[in-house]
């Protein structure tokens, strides 16, 4: 990798204010991060508060019904119900290093605001969410979680009052006291040095699943399947594996109800390279270079934006692009919960429904690996509703 930038894609397209920020983040990061101590802290806070190393689950009765070998690794155990921990406990610690008093990040669903409020508690430091006012009150339900857990939740009324418009107030926000104050960005997005932090972070994932197919095989596995918005669970699996020209890496991404552009999240499918949030990457995008809104029922794969490296993993044929719709991740749900009594995230379901809507791509003697990034508890109402509306319990 050239400084910040993977094949074409990355880069630190920001306003100069931030620019100090970035650099100082960038040389802390290189400094801390490989010292004995703050390896011994990272991983005994993964370890006894997190919950890791997380289980290589051999999904028997899912297996019997794919017709090949199927293990999940199971984010959805990590503490918080997904793999967002891993990264928020990482940059909190950093930040703590860094001398920094205060963590501000933004969240859509609340996922990503939960995880950053338990680390910045963890680690002593004050955490404020940026929220659009229209998230805040569709999420209300995980508000009152990050404000029990001692969070400040800022609404955002600017722009349409949802992500991106409190992406914008947040680095506002960081520009006037990054002294302070570190950005917990929650996936391998943003401008240099985030992506790459993140996915460094999230790597432990691929390290422990990368053990445990050899002790349970004896071999690497022929498949790994995420699914993935920015990319850090996907990345955060791959990562270890990417040399191993054997073994394929499938990113799967939310297609929403159908393919159409009006309603789909799928920006390998239909989008092009584009600056969004301060990194150049895939995005979907208008003819004028307008962001275009992305709509998939998965909170968590609602951006429009696919992070730089896994755009460039994807563009050098490394990793097949692939996404899911509505109707198979719903499918997939259901099978999901029958077979193995696991209620998954709807976004975790997509990597789940590719794997049971595309046979041809596996064989019989294969054996793949389905990154379970979350658990699915959040999402009960929305599966019910949802279920009744395409009718296919
Ligand atoms: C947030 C989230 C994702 C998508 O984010 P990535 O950064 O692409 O991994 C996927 N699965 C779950 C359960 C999530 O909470």
């Amino acid at each position: 990798m050239k400084r910040g930038r993977y094949g074409r894609y990355g880069g630190m397209y920001v306003g100069e204010v931030l620019v100090h920020a970035l650099l100082e983040l960038e040389e802390a990061f290189k400094r801390i991060y490989p010292t004995e101590e703050f390896q011994r802290e990272f991983h005994g806070l993964l370890r006894d508060y997190g919950g890791r190393p997380t289980p290589l689950y051999y999904a028997r009765n899912f297996s019997k019904l794919v017709g090949f070998k199927v293990y999940l690794k199971r984010e959805d155990l990590l503490c918080g119900g997904s793999h967002k921990l891993n990264n928020a406990l990482g940059q909190a610690l950093l930040a703590k290093k860094m001398g920094k008093r205060r963590l501000i990040t933004e969240t859509a669903a609340g996922q990503h605001g939960l995880a950053t409020v338990m680390a910045g508690n963890v680690c002593g430091l004050e955490t404020e969410i940026f929220m659009g006012i229209k998230d805040v009150q569709r999420q209300a339900s995980n508000v009152k979680k990050m404000v029990l857990l001692g969070a400040k939740v800022k609404p955002v009324k600017a722009g349409a009052g949802v992500l991106k418009d409190a992406v914008s107030e947040t680095l506002r926000e960081w520009a006037a006291c990054s002294r302070t104050t570190h950005y917990l960005i929650g996936s391998t997005v943003g401008p240099h040095p985030f992506p790459e932090i993140v996915a460094t972070f999230q790597s432990i994932i691929g390290e422990e699943l990368r053990k445990q197919v050899l002790e349970k095989e004896g071999r690497l596995p022929d498949a790994i399947v995420a699914c993935g918005s920015g990319g850090s669970n996907a990345l955060g699996a791959f990562r270890p594996f990417i040399k191993e020209k054997s073994v394929r890496l499938y990113f799967v991404e939310g297609g929403g109800e159908s393919r159409g552009a009006e309603n789909s999240a799928a920006a390998f499918q239909l989008g092009s390279p584009g600056v969004l949030h301060g990194g150049l990457m895939m995005v979907l995008q208008d003819t004028w270079g307008q962001i275009r809104p992305s709509k998939t029922r998965a909170a968590g794969l609602n951006y429009p934006g696919r992070g730089p490296e896994i755009s460039h993993l994807c563009e050098v044929g490394r990793v097949k692009p692939c996404y899911a719709l509505d109707h198979e991740v719903f499918k997939a749900v259901r099978m999901m919960c029958r077979t193995e009594g696991l209620i998954p995230a709807l976004e975790t379901a997509h990597a789940v429904a590719y794997v049971l809507s595309n046979p041809d791509e596996f064989d019989p003697d294969d054996v793949v690996v389905i990154n379970y990034s979350g658990r699915g508890d959040k999402d009960v109402e929305t599966i019910l509703r949802c279920e009744r509306e395409l009718n296919t319990p």
